[in-house]
This record gives structure tokens, sequence and C-alpha cells, in this order.
């Protein structure tokens, strides 16, 4: 059995995404393909194909979490649920000290958009600095700097 580190479920051994909230168990070789515009500068993707992967790079901290994205997933500071919800849980990535709220920001994907969306978290979400009101969806690019709190997390496309 391997335990999923973010959400406690037990899956087989070989699984490489956890069954329950989708976080890669292993890790992925990480170049990302980059997109580049007709004057050769960097486009950053705002699209996410079917297999994409999210890789969320938390603080100081070098190994990413990857994740596909299912289903609705909740950041925050929850481990063990008795609901189906999903979660990522932030606490070893020192989500305490930086004032992540236990249900803080909630990552969806609706066709090949990424979002993400402030759950009236207490210290409040950023997005390339601006901040996001609460409930209201924000469309994410490959590359954007996220604030929870006072946690920096910047999250990448992987197609
Ligand atoms: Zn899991």
């Amino acid at each position: 059995m391997q335990i999923c580190p973010h959400c406690g479920w037990e899956n087989f051994e070989g699984i490489i995404y956890c069954d329950r909230c989708g976080v890669a168990l292993v890790n992925l070789p990480l170049a990302t393909r980059v997109l580049t515009g007709g004057q050769g500068e960097q486009v950053r993707a705002d699209v996410l194909g079917p297999d994409g992967v999210i890789i969320l790079q938390v603080g100081q901290e070098e190994t990413p979490i990857m994740v596909q994205i299912r289903q609705d997933l909740i950041l925050g500071r929850v481990t063990q649920t008795g609901d189906l919800t999903t979660y990522i849980n932030l606490t070893p990535f020192g989500a305490d000290e930086a004032g992540v709220s236990r249900r803080h920001a909630r990552l969806l994907r609706d066709g090949n958009a990424v979002y993400l969306m402030d759950l009236n978290s207490t210290n409040g979400t950023r997005v390339n600095g601006e901040a996001l009101a609460a409930g209201v969806e924000k469309r994410l690019r490959d590359g954007d700097e996220l604030l929870l709190g006072r946690l920096k997390v910047y999250i990448y496309f992987k197609q």
C-alpha cells in the first residue's frame, strides 16, 4: 500500500496518481512544454489538456505537488476527512505559520480552463498580487503566483 501524503488514502502499489485526490505519488519529470509566440517570446498557456497535470510549487519546498484535477480540490490544512471532498493538505509546507485557513481556496477546472476561488479565507487569496473576492472564480494561467494567506504557491500546467 502507498499512503497518500495529502488525503491519507491507501492506494495500491504502482499507482501514479492517488485514486482519491489525484496527487502524484511518485516524482514526475518536470519539463513543461513552452509555447512560443510569433516574436519568440514565451506565451503562458491558459489551457490544460484532458490528461494535463497541475504542478504546485509551494514556498521554499523543492519537491512540487503534482495533481490531476478530476474534481474540485480544496487547498487548506486538512488531511483525513469523513466526506469525499478532496483536499490538498498544505500543513507540511508551513501553512499554519502562513495563516492558511482550513478550507482556504478551491481549485477547479471547467473543460480546459483552470480556476481558483477563495473560500472566504481569514487571510485572503491573491493571484499575481491581485486580491480575490471570496466566491469568485479567477482563471489561472501557467506560471501564475498564488498567495494563500502568506504562503506563496507557483502553479504550472504540464500538458
Ligand atoms: Zn490522495
